[in-house]
Parts: C-alpha cells; sequence; structure tokens
C-alpha cells in the first residue's frame, strides 16, 4: 500500500506537469505586447505541450477544470529573462575554478591564491580568471614575480576580468616554453620586463600560455555546465545566447540534452567559423531537446576590449598616445568568414568594442548585405564605443546592438580615462539606438559581469552604479524606461536569436518560461532597490525548475 502510494506520487511528479494543463492563479503578472506596451494579468493557463494558452484578467471567465493549480500568492510574475550574449561554459568553469574578481588588492588577491593552492592539489595547473589591475588600483599590470609570491611550485595561469589577458607565473610560462626570444603573435602583445615577458599575454598572445594548459575532462565540464545553469536559473535567466561555442562545449551541451538535464534554453553561436562548419555543418541546426538547444550562427572577433587597451579605435588612446589598439582580422578576412557563414544561412554575430572596429564591421556589413539579403539580423556585440556619425548605419540594416548595460557602469571611469568625454558622445547609446529604430539585446557577457539581471536593469534605467554613481547617471539623455530595458533583456534577446515566436513574452503560443520575484519592479521602484531584486522560483515550459530555498 505504501510502495504503491509512493510510486503513484513519484508518477504523478515526475510525469504529470508536461502531460497536463495549469492554472497559475492569484498573480500580479506582467508581460510585453507586441507594441512593446506593457500587459497585466492575474492568471495564465499552461497547456500540455508547455506553452502559454491564454492570459486572464480580473473578472475574466477562466476554465473550470484544469489538471493542477498554483497559487501564486500574489507575488510578481514575469517572464523569463534572456541573456543575448554570455558564455556558458566560461561561467560554470568559473565557478569552478579560482574567482579573484571580488579581489580589491594585489596582496589580497596572492593570498586567495595561496589558499586555493592549498585546498586543491589537483589538477596540477591552477587556472583561474577575474583579476582586474584598475579595481586593485595597481597603476600597473601585475607580473610573474608577483604570482610567484603567491605560488611557485605549481603551474599558474589567471585570465583578466575580461577574458583579454593572462597572467602567468615564471613555473607555468617555463612550461610553455616562452623565453625572451618568444614573439606575440599577430594580434596579440606579451609584456615585458626589459627583454623578459613579464607574465601578462594580451589577447592573440594569450594562447601562448594557453596551449600548455592540460584540457579540462569531460567530468569537469560536465559539472561546470551543472553549475552554470544553477545560477542562471537562480538569476530568473530562462534563455541565454551561447557566445563562442567550441566543439567541447557543444558536446557538454548533447551530452546534458541526451539525459534530459538541459533546464535552460541555449542560442550557440560557434566560435570561429572552423567550429560552426565542424558542428553545425551546412545549415543551421534544428531546435534540439524540446526547445533547449540550437546552434544558428557563428561569433567573430574584430576587436579586443577597453580595459586592455585591445579595443580598435579611430584615435590614440588619450592615456597611450600612439596605441590604437589592433584589429584581430584583416578586412579581407572580416569578409571572408562573414560571407563564408552568410552563404549557409547561418547568422553571423561580430565582437566590435572600438570605434574604428564598429565603423569597419558597419562597411563590411553594408557590403555583404548587396549579396546577402532577407531577414539576417546582422548582430554586433557590444557596440561600445561608436562615433556619433556612424550611430545612425546601425538603423540602415536592421543591425542588432547587442549591448550589456553593467558594461556602462563598470567602465565609465576607465572610458573616460582612455578616451575623454569629448570622444564618448556615441557610446553605450542605447537610448540613441532605439531612436534610430535599431533591435536592441541586452545581456551581461557574463562570465565577465555576473548574469543577475536585475543590476542591468537598474543600470540600463538609471546609468548610476551600485553606489548611484554619477548621481543622475552618465551621459543621462542615453537612460531608458524600465518597460524599454525590460524589452531589451526579453523580446529583444529572443528576436536576436531568431526565437520571438517561441520566447520572450507569455503572449498565447510561447512557451511558459517565467519566474516569481520578489518584488514589482515596474512600480516606480529606486534603482537600488531594482537592483536587488531576488528571484523566488523559475519554471521553463510551465515546469518549476529553480526554488530559492527559504
Ligand atoms: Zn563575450
Amino acid at each position: 500500500m505504501n510502495r504503491l502510494f509512493l510510486f503513484l506520487a513519484a508518477l504523478l511528479l515526475g510525469a504529470a506537469p508536461a502531460a497536463a494543463d495549469i492554472l497559475v492563479e492569484n498573480v500580479n503578472g506582467y508581460t510585453l505586447r507586441e507594441d512593446g506596451r506593457l500587459a497585466r494579468f492575474q492568471a495564465m493557463w499552461i497547456g500540455d505541450d508547455g506553452k502559454v494558452r491564454q492570459l486572464f484578467e480580473a473578472g475574466d471567465r477562466r476554465p473550470s477544470r484544469t489538471a493542477f493549480r498554483i497559487d501564486g500568492r500574489g507575488r510578481t510574475l514575469i517572464p523569463g529573462l534572456i541573456d543575448a550574449h554570455g558564455h556558458v561554459m566560461g561561467l560554470g568553469m568559473g565557478a569552478l575554478l579560482i574567482d579573484l574578481s571580488d579581489t580589491n588588492s594585489l596582496q589580497e588577491a596572492q593570498a586567495r591564491i595561496r589558499a586555493y593552492a592549498a585546498a586543491n592539489p589537483s589538477p596540477r595547473w591552477i587556472v583561474g580568471r577575474g583579476w582586474n589591475q584598475e579595481r586593485w588600483h595597481l597603476g600597473r599590470f601585475p607580473t610573474a614575480a608577483d604570482l610567484d609570491a603567491a605560488v611557485a611550485d605549481r603551474p599558474v595561469w589567471l585570465e583578466r576580468v575580461d577574458g583579454h589577458a593572462g597572467w602567468a607565473n615564471s613555473l607555468a610560462m617555463r612550461e610553455a616554453n616562452i623565453t625572451a626570444a618568444t614573439q606575440a603573435p599577430q594580434g596579440g602583445r606579451v609584456e615585458r620586463v626589459g627583454r623578459n615577458p613579464s607574465g601578462i599575454f594580451v589577447d592573440n598572445a594569450m594562447s601562448l600560455v594557453e596551449r600548455a594548459v592540460p584540457p579540462a575532462l569531460p567530468v569537469t565540464r560536465d559539472r561546470a555546465l551543472a553549475r552554470a545553469q544553477e545560477i542562471l536559473l537562480s538569476f530568473g535567466v530562462t534563455s541565454t545566447a551561447d557566445m563562442g561555442t567550441n566543439a567541447a562545449d557543444w558536446e557538454t551541451m548533447r551530452r546534458a540534452g541526451d539525459l534530459g538535464q538541459l533546464r535552460v534554453r541555449i542560442f550557440s553561436y560557434a566560435s570561429g567559423i572552423d567550429n560552426l562548419l565542424a558542428i553545425a555543418g551546412t545549415r543551421p541546426t534544428p531546435w534540439l531537446y524540446d526547445g533547449h538547444l540550437r546552434m544558428g550562427g557563428v561569433k567573430l572577433y574584430l576587436d579586443g576590449a577597453l580595459g586592455s587597451r585591445g579595443a580598435w579605435l579611430k584615435a590614440d588612446y588619450r592615456d597611450a598616445p600612439g596605441q590604437r589598439g589592433l584589429p584581430l582580422l584583416s578586412d579581407t578576412e572580416l569578409k571572408n568568414q562573414m560571407s563564408r557563414a552568410a552563404m549557409d544561412n547561418f547568422q553571423i554575430a561580430v565582437h566590435a568594442i572600438g570605434d574604428a572596429a564598429n565603423a569597419e564591421l558597419l562597411s563590411a556589413i553594408e557590403e555583404l548585405s548587396d549579396t546577402y539579403k532577407g531577414d539576417r539580423r546582422w548582430r554586433i556585440e557590444h557596440a561600445q564605443i561608436v562615433d556619433p556619425a556612424d550611430l545612425p548605419r546601425f538603423g540602415r540594416n536592421s543591425i542588432i546592438a547587442s549591448m550589456q548595460p553593467t558594461h556602462e557602469t563598470s567602465d565609465w571611469q576607465m572610458a573616460e580615462a582612455r578616451m575623454g568625454n569629448e570622444r564618448l558622445a556615441g557610446s553605450y547609446a542605447w537610448r540613441t539606438m532605439l531612436q534610430n529604430h535599431v533591435p536592441l539585446a541586452f545581456g551581461y557577457d557574463y562570465p565577465v559581469e555576473s548574469p543577475n539581471p536585475f543590476p542591468g536593469l537598474a543600470a540600463a534605467v538609471s546609468r548610476e552604479d551600485a553606489e548611484g554613481q554619477p548621481p543622475g547617471g552618465w551621459f543621462p539623455a542615453q537612460r531608458l524606461s524600465m518597460e524599454e530595458a525590460f524589452a531589451a533583456f526579453t523580446r529583444g534577446g529572443a528576436f536576436a536569436s531568431f526565437a520571438e515566436d517561441r520566447l520572450g513574452t507569455l503572449e498565447p503560443g510561447r512557451f511558459a518560461d517565467f519566474i516569481f520575484i520578489d518584488r514589482d519592479i515596474f512600480a516606480n521602484l529606486d534603482q537600488r532597490a531594482v537592483r536587488e531584486t531576488k528571484v523566488l522560483e523559475t519554471y521553463v515550459a510551465g515546469r518549476r525548475v529553480w526554488a530559492r530555498e527559504n
């Protein structure tokens, strides 16, 4: 009797939500409508296919019989958020590896590394990320000697917070066969102390050390993907673009999908043409695993980041005369690679941060649009520093601006140092993008920034950082309304990955991907209150996939 009961209960719990309809009622519900305006609802009917069947306002007639009912207890319900630019495996691996992103000084970082080495005797290579000499107020890059002072008897390799530079200790350089004679490859730079490499390797030069790091084992990668999904769902992110999927990433995602362990929906963009052709072949893949995974395009890099002065600028860096950053691809290489992907109807997403990189990419898209017509949704990733003269060019070919609001609030002081205020009028220009009818898609570029979308929403509406700096916002004319910012974090991300017919809103026919949150973000909250929003429960296709523990 008891066993039979348990068996039936397990059957119901395991199979029922996907196989029967659900009424979610007593909620303070919001979604966006086709016209971009906010719609409110009190109840939502979800079909047995995991899609929204109908929304109900007060007084609407509800279905009298549904298999399941969920009482929302008056809490605020919104669509699951979509991150338009993240790095899924980077997030998961980062969560397993040493993380220096919250260290405030070199000394603190050294102590962290020493403790990690003691607590983790294997693997032998100590790998991590997140250091930022700006945050440490170091006034210079750290060196191999700084790292040797923490750990000298095991190789150590640590990526900068933006992923555009790496820091090696002496043993790591020795195992990578790096000597005074080592030259940086094209698109890279080896920092030196006199003739000797200092331990810092910028952009393409990072490969000099990376190739000596033993690859992660599949079991570690599986753990990393599980961890990444847990983190994303805890922040209410139900779908994400993965910007730069390689073969090992794809295999990890497929292993999870085969086992029914993909909970977050992933829009995959292959890391470069070789991965694209090896993984997807001759066309975008179909949606796999009930709409949880699809490779639709390719991610290319045209330049680096502002922090490491790798962003490609039209004029010299103000704080480094003679330097303008580097294009990572020649004009011909860029157009050849874009053509190769476009001819097989893949979507193209290109990283461009500096004003020279954005101008070059806009020209390439304008030229290729003559050949590759139709609904292409060319994507410019970051579009951070744009010459105001180039801003209207985004609208002409319906180019998607894939931007990260928290980059603005994290970087504005550094951007002023690198560029000077007078050259920043077209920077992080969200309002101008919308005025030019440019589709906006927002993300966090995690793990560069935490994937928590609420600081991103707060940044988008205020252009103030967590401390409220600068008061009133940096270039405040570029602030967005909460509805506009929310659209870029939901519908915008779906549109940017050709998924707006299935995701991004809770209109009938879309997947019931939604979250309960602890406050009403549309009730004119102070940006600090928006920033602190907590997700209570996360649902994908009507199924609860994460809940906060009390
Ligand atoms: Zn990125």
